[in-house]
């Protein structure tokens, strides 16, 4: 699942949030399961196939799989594998299991430096250029002005004084970089450049993020056009610029000339969805599809290594507290009450220190479960084969912001309007009670159905209500304008957007969410599997009912803006 607001851009200025702390007294870790089992699938849904492949597709060998670099080609390609085996029909680019998705990756330039009265200050320790797209205009000969402070507009410099300068300010603590250079951008729209005094913690804690670069989908809406720089200054160069201490400097104080350049270059980065079909039985109604998606992709690895046990234990205390996930914004002085002490663990223990992010439940889940599926309809017979044809989808990039979804639906291999429904699985090997509000073994969350197709929604009630052992279904994460967005978070608004009615399932959100921890052997496989089996059940109905969904709502517009 995408994350509420993009990692970086969404971290507060001055102080960032703090990681797990090994101090204190209280002790709260879990043990990690030993044992990745390994063993040959079978053809009905169960437990043990899940587990099996999912210790495969989440193990550290894969990397993460992040979008925009080769592990994604790695993992791909074992997707492709498993689905070639159990004999779906290629449905990507010329006959193969792949859809191109085109990303391009823009990088800071390396070796970029600046200088002030002759002195050199270098990238990543004297500052950080962070892309906000657009153009960025040339800063070398600006002069640098001081803005003021954030924290007292009242006594900021006039718009014009920006014109063609280096606006520096000073931000106020925990303020998020984004709004904080939109505020000052809204401000001074002319300045070559807005600038963040004295900033040291973040342009080193934030290098790994901004270093990387940021990825988007060639074609999407961005920004474009003359954008002014953002920089985060560290406190040398602030000084240099301003000609003395930010503090010591009154507001409209123009400082020193700065030369060199900050750019940004572009390059592509790899990334493919994959996309295979089951051919329906009946040949008036083979036309149609059922599609079904989960992401391929997830956010990498970690350039510093954490302990899970300590991370875990931190992050479970995070949940006590009442956050949904470990960025859920929590009350600063609940915060610093949580203590976590593992040292009683880690006698009997080493801590295993992570930076692989293995996304077991997110998604691979669902990239498991849609394969289990497909094998599970491949292997049917006679009536239990589906009437529709069948489209499984996995997209990437979705953890960069629904490219791979948003590229195969503006971009589908099969007419766009033969798809009657379609159905995305993201984050469903958890739910438990410690997990998640109302959690327990037969907890799954739906959303999206009655948006479009009061129909749709109806049959997956009914399809629920014969199941062994029917499931409490959470609608409360679909109610219009929730605030933790989940409608708009995941591939299938894509589909919605075009009008095709879309059904979410998921176990939720849970303290391992976007973490290093969130590993195969906290995945619960019995829960998992029954959410699998009620997705075949209702895929299986929508394939094979005589008439096609009624969509009885209006279709939005597929260029706006996802609103939840
Ligand atoms: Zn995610």
């Amino acid at each position: 699942m995408l994350r509420l607001s993009p990692a970086a851009l969404a971290a507060p200025l001055a102080v960032l949030a703090a990681c797990a702390s090994p101090s204190g007294t209280s002790s709260t870790a879990t043990a990690p399961s030993p044992a990745a089992p390994s063993s040959a699938t079978a053809g009905a849904i169960s437990a043990a196939d899940l587990r099996a492949r999912l210790y495969a597709y989440a193990d550290d060998s894969m990397r993460g799989r992040e979008a925009g670099t080769i592990d994604n080609i790695r993992s791909t390609a074992w997707i492709a594998e498993q689905v070639k085996r159990i004999g779906l029909e290629p449905a990507g680019d010329n006959g193969t299991f792949f859809q191109a998705v085109p990303l391009s990756r823009r990088t800071p330039v390396a070796n970029t430096s600046l200088t002030v009265d002759g002195t050199r200050y270098a990238l990543w320790t004297d500052f950080g250029p962070f892309d906000v797209g657009g153009t960025a205009p040339d800063l070398d000969g600006a002069a640098a002005i001081f803005a003021g402070r954030l924290a007292d507009t009242a006594h900021l410099a006039p718009p014009s004084a920006g014109a063609g300068r280096i606006v520096v300010v000073r931000a106020s603590p925990g303020m998020a970089i984004f709004n904080a250079y939109a505020f000052v951008t809204a401000r001074y729209p002319q300045a070559v450049a807005v600038a963040f005094g004295n900033q040291d913690n973040t342009v080193k804690q934030l290098e790994p993020y901004f270093s990387a670069g940021s990825v988007r989908l060639v074609g999407d809406d961005e920004p474009t056009g003359r954008r002014p720089a953002l920089l985060m200054l560290g406190t040398r160069l602030t000084t240099a610029l301003l000609g003395g201490a930010v503090d010591a400097t009154a507001p409209g104080t123009v400082g020193r000339t700065v030369h060199g350049k900050v750019g940004f270059a572009e390059t592509p980065a790899p990334a493919r969805n994959v996309v295979a079909i089951l051919r329906g039985t009946d040949p008036s109604l083979r036309g149609q599809y059922v599609a079904l998606g989960a992401h391929s992709d997830h956010i990498g690895v970690r350039r510093d290594a954490q302990d899970q046990d300590s991370l875990r234990a931190y992050n479970q205390a995070l949940h006590r507290l009442g956050a949904a996930d470990p960025f859920t914004a929590i009350d600063p002085a609940k915060r610093a009450t949580i203590r976590v002490n593992v040292d009683s663990l880690h006698h009997i223990r080493p801590a295993v220190m992570d930076s692989i992010n293995n996304g077991a439940d997110d998604d691979g889940s669902g990239s498991i479960g849609l394969i289990e599926i497909a094998e599970a309809w491949k292997n049917a017979h006679g009536a239990d084969r589906p009437r529709r044809s069948v489209i499984f989808v996995w997209h990437t990039a979705e953890e960069l912001g629904l490219f791979g979804s948003e590229y195969f639906t503006d971009h589908p291999t099969i007419p766009r309007d033969s798809i009657v429904a379609q159905i995305n699985i993201d984050m469903i090997g958890r739910g438990s009670a410690s997990d998640i509000v109302g959690g327990g073994p037969r907890y799954v969350e739906l959303i999206g159905p009655r948006r479009l197709s009061t129909e749709y929604a109806r049959l997956i009630e009914q399809v629920n209500a014969a199941e062994p052992v029917p499931f409490n279904i959470d609608y409360s994460f679909d109610a219009d304008g929730h605030p933790e967005n989940i409608y708009c978070r995941s591939d299938h608004a894509n589909y919605a957007r075009y009008g095709i009615p879309v059904a979410f399932f998921s176990t939720g959100q849970h303290s391992d969410y976007h973490q290093v921890s969130d590993e195969p052997q906290f995945i619960d496989y019995d829960h998992y599997a029954s959410v699998v089996r009620l997705v075949y059940d209702v895929a299986r109905a929508v394939a094979n009912r005589d008439a096609r969904l009624i969509v009885d709502k209006p279709k939005p517009d597929p260029k706006a803006e996802c609103r939840q």
